[in-house]
């Protein structure tokens, strides 16, 4: 509790029988939130709505929407399962790179007709995970398909046609191209998945694709793209507010980067936070599945997540937005050993950038449950 304003501190006193750490705005009100990156199991529903009101969550994206159409009509089954949310479950779909560069000449083309047909079925937006650039074949199956493969531009175009945000995954922390050893910062997160690490792997650099996810950003200024995980680079701000000031339809989400962000200076991301506060939107990575052992919070170690990483990963991560506190555990360790210090940001930014900019991107608004009583 240490944590909270100390203005505020009678107001929020008397909330906390009721609610977690978190919950109330310095003017005592509840913040309305939606998370905008979130990986759901059509199984997890129940748990899910669990966590959302346990945590005060009003509004999530499943970015795993998968592909629609057989033969496992995964996106439809996706979107049946946030029907039953009541409207407190947005969709984005994902495109099958693999099997539509496989099979179509005119690929781009195939992938945006998939697009199509999702937004038909009421999909929302497109989510890209990082196997574009890291993991999926080209056409011929030799190299890999490029972000800014060319051909890939027919979808990149639809998309923005369509109204559709993509969310776009491109890269990975830095010090997964780092040797895997004791020296790297990540060591304890490598250590549980060595496959994360990149180091010595047959993939483009860090560097390079990076560069083809800004020519990516560049070629299609009528689509929206938010770059997931503070931009695709959380390790150096400065690089992501060029982005921003370059290219006015890139957003950012926070996605499981609260620990990179929170260990640069407080001052300096607080200056950023109000800055660019109509382009930043609020999400932790979250997966849920039907049990707890299917769970994660932003990143996992070799054990499912316990009870105890579920409140430190939601706790941790309102204080870091909504304290000034200083050297606090971040809300997932395992990403690296260091304190993160909180942004402490105003009521207003907090609300652009917990609920209002997703809303206004979206064009949804999730029900809010009504305003805790004082
Ligand atoms: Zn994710």
């Amino acid at each position: 509790m240490g944590g909270f304003r100390v203005a505020t501190a009678v107001v929020v006193l008397s909330v906390m029988v009721a609610l977690p750490a978190g919950h109330t705005a310095p003017s005592g009100r509840r913040l309305p939130r939606i998370d905008v990156h979130m990986h759901i199991s059509p199984t997890g529903i129940d748990r899910l709505l669990t966590l959302m009101d346990k945590w005060g969550i009003d509004g999530v994206v499943n970015l795993s929407g998968m592909y629609p159409g057989p033969p496992r009509n995964m996106l439809e089954m996706q979107l049946e399962a946030a029907r039953r949310a009541g409207g407190r479950i947005a969709v984005f779909a994902n495109v099958d790179f693999v099997r539509v560069v496989r099979s179509r000449p005119d690929y781009g083309q195939g992938l945006a007709e998939q697009l199509v047909q999702a937004k038909k079925l009421g999909a929302v937006g497109l989510k890209i995970p990082k196997g574009l650039g890291l993991g999926y074949p080209g056409p011929g199956g030799k190299t890999l398909l490029a972000v800014d493969d060319p051909g890939l531009d027919p979808l990149f175009a639809k998309a923005g046609e369509l109204g559709m945000p993509i969310a776009i995954h491109t890269g990975d922390p830095k010090a997964f191209w780092k040797p895997a050893n004791p020296a790297n910062e990540r060591w304890d997160e490598l250590q549980a998945h060595p496959e994360w690490s990149f180091y010595g792997q047959p993939v483009p650099s860090w560097e390079a694709l990076y560069k083809a996810f800004e020519r990516r950003v560049a070629r299609h200024p009528r689509t929206i793209f938010i770059g997931v995980h503070f931009g695709n680079v959380p390790e150096d701000p400065d690089r992501v507010a060029r982005m921003l000031d370059k290219y006015p339809n890139l957003y950012v989400d926070t996605a499981a980067r609260v620990p990179e962000i929170g260990r640069q200076g407080a001052a300096k991301m607080r200056r950023f936070f109000e800055k660019y506060q109509d382009r930043i939107v609020f999400g932790t990575d979250t997966g849920v599945g039907e049990s707890q052992d299917e769970m994660m919070y932003g990143s996992n170690g070799a054990n499912p997540p316990t009870a105890a990483d579920e409140k430190r990963f939601y706790e941790a991560t309102w204080r870091y937005f909504e304290t000034t506190d200083k050297q606090f555990e971040s809300p997932t360790p395992i990403q690296g050993r260091w304190k993160i210090d909180g942004v402490g940001l105003s009521e207003a930014v907090l609300r652009k950038i917990y609920f209002e900019n997703a809303a206004r991107l979206l064009k949804w608004r999730p029900p809010v449950k009504a305003t805790v009583a004082q």
